[in-house]
């Protein structure tokens, strides 16, 4: 399903930021806010933008929140708020609803009243800096399941100038270099032969011990 025109309510620091973005990419974005100002900030970045509270059902109704493909809950403090606005866009048909969490046990709430994506951006970022953190050579990161990771690692000093005969990822530590981004572009599929440069990007599949220890021996 292409999701086309979003509706976003709560318009704090985490809405306003999905909201910015979603537009950057093209698409349209109502935002509903029940803070007149954080209205007013956002109304000339938005297609539009409403002081309204999301919690109330006639609200939703009124501005035909069921006809967008998707809605975000970026209420988070008042979980009682974000709940209700949850519940209200599943029950007007909305059919994405995403919501951000500020703990588990709201998470798992919002789970229960059928959210098909719940967010929890502060915990999700302390993970993501965590494991940046301890290897300074990771950029990015996926988790494409739970044992397998796509990784995004700045080329170790020890690797530049060497092919990918030489460094031989596949036979050291058993994980592949999928791609390699350059300055100039991006080689999907590197061949052996491919030479790694000091700016360059790699990215790599593999199991999480497979990307540590190639991780750790490139550390070396
Ligand atoms: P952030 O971290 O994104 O800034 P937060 O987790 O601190 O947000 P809040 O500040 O509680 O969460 O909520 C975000 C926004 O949602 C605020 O701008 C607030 O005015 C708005 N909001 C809260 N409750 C409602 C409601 N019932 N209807 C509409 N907007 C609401």
């Amino acid at each position: 399903m292409k999701l086309n025109q979003f509706i976003i309510l709560g318009l704090g620091r985490f809405g306003s930021s999905v909201g910015k973005e979603l537009i950057e990419l093209g698409y349209e974005v109502l935002g509903v806010d029940r803070d007149e100002e954080k209205v007013q900030e956002m109304s000339p970045v938005l297609t539009h933008a409403l002081a309204a509270d999301a919690t109330e059902e006639e609200v939703l109704r009124s501005i035909g929140a069921r006809n967008f493909d998707c809605g975000i809950v970026a209420i988070g403090d008042d979980i009682q708020a974000s709940i209700l606005a949850a519940i209200l866009l599943k029950d007007l048909g909305v059919k994405k609803v995403v919501a951000k969490a500020v703990s588990e046990l709201h998470g798992r709430v919002l789970e229960r009243v059928g959210v098909d994506r719940v967010i929890y951006p502060e915990r999700d970022m302390g993970v993501r800096v965590a494991h940046q953190l301890v290897s300074p050579n990771l950029l990015d990161y996926i988790e494409i399941s739970r044992q397998y990771t796509i990784a995004e690692l700045a080329v170790p000093d020890c690797w530049a100038g060497k092919s990918l005969a030489e460094v031989n990822p596949r036979g050291r530590y058993g994980c592949s270099i999928v791609a390699i981004h350059k300055p100039k572009g991006i080689i999907i599929a590197p061949t052996a032969t491919d030479v790694l440069a000091p700016k360059d990007v790699m990215v790599v599949i593999g199991t999480n011990e497979q990307i540590e220890a190639l991780q750790e021996s490139a550390a070396q």
